[in-house]
């Protein structure tokens, strides 16, 4: 997608400090982290929202989801970590390429308001 910013961090276009990269999904640092640990995990899919998917698109997900494990053992996340994800306005979505925020690194409050 031309005019995406998580595209453009795929394709290397735009700088962005990544962490961990497999064949489907990319993890690279927030750049406004909230939480000393804070990184974005993304499919190299371009999908806009969870309004988006599609039944084909699970196993792409899960491996999302598996990133998040691999990335917190790596970094040794042992004392916990929270994986959220924005879709849509209410929740305040301003990148339109689908994402999990992990968050770690400090106590974190819930319900994150
Ligand atoms: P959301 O769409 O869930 O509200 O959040 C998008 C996130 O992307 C924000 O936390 C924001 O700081 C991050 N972000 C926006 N533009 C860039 C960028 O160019 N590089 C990086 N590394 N993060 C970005
Ligand atoms: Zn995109």
């Amino acid at each position: 997608m031309q005019d995406c910013i998580f595209c453009k961090i795929i394709n290397r276009e735009i700088p962005a400090e990544i962490v961990y990269e497999t064949d489907s999904v990319l993890v690279f640092k927030d750049i406004r982290p909230a939480a000393p640990v804070h990184l974005l995990l993304i499919p190299k899919k371009h999908i806009p929202t969870f309004f988006d998917l599609e039944p084909a698109d699970a196993a792409l997900m899960g491996e999302l989801q598996m990133a998040a494990t691999e990335v917190a053992r790596r970094l040794g996340l042992q004392n916990g970590f929270r994986l959220v994800s924005n879709t849509g306005r209410d929740a305040g979505q301003l990148v339109f390429h689908i994402h999990y925020h992990l968050l770690a690194g400090r106590e974190l409050k819930w319900p994150p308001g």
